[in-house]
């Protein structure tokens, strides 16, 4: 494969589950950083060798909280992948890290290792907005942490943020995204609280012990947001992503622009180009399970040419899915709609060889009709109206 590709690497470990998180992490499984890491090594050359070594333009560790890792681990998984894959002199490299993980010395150790964005979960900076979602951190370790990072010299730092927790009143979100603003990130991402099945808060709504968060105060903080951003000069360029200019995060747009990428780890999703559409595939999500089918694989030798045969003979791999032309331009459609800059009608018609415009007139037609979305030089996106009621246009155009 000659394309470049966004490079994911998966780390499950937590120090605790929090009451909100459906992600792919676990606690207490520290005893297994040491083989993961070696597996996710191994992972990385399995599939540059199937590939036949494509460029990486952006690497993303995520989690779970991947600032667990001890500095040794962290610095041999990164010098296994660069080992593995040619990355770009500008390879955009950021690590998620949780405040009360880290300290000055880590945060240095790890920008010394060429990590040049750093993504804190901060969620909230009221206290007591974090111990009832279970973060461990407090408001005030967040703010140190965000210190020693801008003095680690790290080019991008972003701040993850919670809005519309149960019963918020708008003032305590308000004083959240104020801190968080003093404190001069390069990107916010502001994320509304939803409520996703097998978590604890889930469980907590279902029996009444916690309200539901409430859609009419969750639009009026974002519409709040909006200006508020706007005005300290941050651009809003996703629909949950905000940023100064030149620091939008290369990776993230890599998905939302379907571009390859591959994801090493447990439950790692990637997406590469296959037909005239793409090959999505995911990895098992037992990281136990993982180092075990990883060591298999290796086990088993060289692997079939060509992606599906591939992808049936590597035992980490759990599933995968074929999406042809149709799905691939609903996909681009979809995802290029949660960027405030919308599709190009240009790139769509470069990809797919078809008009977009003609591809979906039917519901664009109805979309447009209702004000949810607009042409405007060469690209559709949506409206301010259609932000607020993005998923309801997204139903609409699958
Ligand atoms: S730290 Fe992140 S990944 Fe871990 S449990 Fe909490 S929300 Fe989930």
């Amino acid at each position: 494969m000659k394309d470049p590709v966004a490079l994911y690497v998966h780390l499950p470990f937590c120090e605790l589950k929090c009451a909100y998180c459906d992600f792919n992490s676990y606690a207490g499984l520290e005893g297994l950083m040491g083989p993961y890491v070696e597996a996710v090594a191994a992972e990385a050359r399995l599939w540059s060798a199937l590939l036949g070594r494509p460029p990486v333009t952006t690497l993303f560790c995520g989690g779970g909280t991947p600032s667990l890792l001890p500095l040794p681990s962290l610095e041999r998984l990164l010098a296994a992948l660069r080992d593995a894959f040619p990355f770009q002199p500008d390879c955009e490299t950021t690590v998620e890290a949780n405040p009360g993980t880290v300290d000055a010395r880590y945060l240095k150790g790890i920008a010394a290792l060429g990590v040049n964005r750093l993504s804190l979960g901060v969620q909230s900076f009221h206290d007591d907005e974090l111990r009832a979602l279970d973060r461990l951190h407090t408001a005030q370790e967040a703010e140190e942490a965000y210190g020693w990072a801008r003095r680690a010299g790290f080019a991008s730092i972003n701040l993850d943020l919670i809005y519309g927790l149960p019963a918020q009143p708008l003032a305590r979100w308000q004083a959240t995204l104020e801190r968080a603003i003093a404190l001069g990130p390069d990107h916010l991402s502001l994320y509304a609280l939803t409520v996703e099945e097998g978590t604890k808060l889930a469980y907590q709504v279902a029996r009444g012990l916690v309200p539901p968060p409430d859609d009419d105060a969750q639009a009026e903080m974002l519409e709040w947001s909006l200006e508020r951003m706007a005005a300290a000069g941050y651009e809003h360029y996703e629909i949950s992503n905000w940023a100064r200019p030149g620091h939008r995060c290369r990776h993230n747009l890599a998905y939302w622009q379907c571009r390859p990428y591959l994801g090493l780890g447990a439950g790692a999703h990637s997406c590469l180009p296959w037909g005239d559409g793409w090959c999505r595939f995911w990895d098992v999500a037992s990281p136990r399970r993982y180092i075990e089918a990883v060591a298999e694989a290796c086990r088993a030798g060289p692997l079939a040419d060509g992606l599906p045969d591939a992808l049936a003979a590597l035992p980490q791999v759990a599933g995968r899915e074929v999406v042809g032309l149709e799905g691939a331009m609903s996909e681009f459609l979809l995802m290029g709609l949660r960027l405030r800059d919308g599709v190009s009608l240009a790139e769509f018609r470069r990809r797919f060889g078809r008009e977009l415009l003609d591809t979906f007139a039917g519901p664009l037609a109805e979309l447009s009709e209702l004000g949810l979305v607009e042409v405007r030089g060469g690209r559709l996106r949506l409206t301010r109206r259609g932000l607020f009621l993005a998923n309801e246009v997204f139903v609409r155009l699958l």
